[in-house]
C-alpha cells in the first residue's frame, strides 16, 4: 500500500469517527494495531453500531457496493492490515473493533487496508 492510499483510508475512517459512528477506543486502536487481546470471544455482530457504520459483512460478497463504492470483492479481512489472525485462520480479532469479537477471514469493512 502506498502512503497516499493509507492516508486516504485513515481519512475515511476518521470521518466515521467524527460522525460518532465509531467509538474512541476503536479509533485509537487504528494507530495501535495489535492491541486487541486473545480474550476477545465470539464474533463481531454485523448489527453492532460501529460495525454497521463501516459496512462490515462476514462475507465480502454481501457488501453494499452502492453504499461502499470503494469495495472490491477481492478485498477480504484476511488480507487487511488490521486482521490479527494467523495465515489460514477463519476468524480473528480486528484492531478496528477491539473487544467486539472476531471478524471472518472472508469479511470486509470500509476501514479495509491491504497488508
Ligand atoms: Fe477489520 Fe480490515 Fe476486516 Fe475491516 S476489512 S473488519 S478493518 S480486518
Amino acid at each position: 500500500m502506498t502512503q497516499s492510499s493509507e492516508t486516504g483510508t485513515r481519512r475515511r475512517f476518521l470521518k466515521f469517527v467524527a460522525a460518532g459512528a465509531v467509538s474512541l477506543p476503536a479509533a485509537s486502536s487504528l494507530f495501535r494495531p495489535g492491541t486487541a487481546t486473545a480474550a476477545e470471544a465470539g464474533q463481531l455482530d454485523e448489527a453492532d453500531p460501529a460495525a454497521a457504520a463501516l459496512g462490515y459483512k462476514e462475507d465480502t460478497t454481501q457488501v453494499d457496493g452502492a453504499k461502499f463504492p470503494q469495495h472490491k470483492p477481492t478485498q477480504v479481512c484476511a488480507d487487511c492490515r488490521y486482521y490479527q489472525g494467523k495465515a489460514g485462520s477463519e476468524w480473528a480479532p480486528c484492531a478496528i473493533f477491539p473487544g467486539k469479537g472476531s471478524v471472518h477471514a472472508r469479511g470486509w469493512c470500509a476501514a479495509y487496508a491491504m497488508k
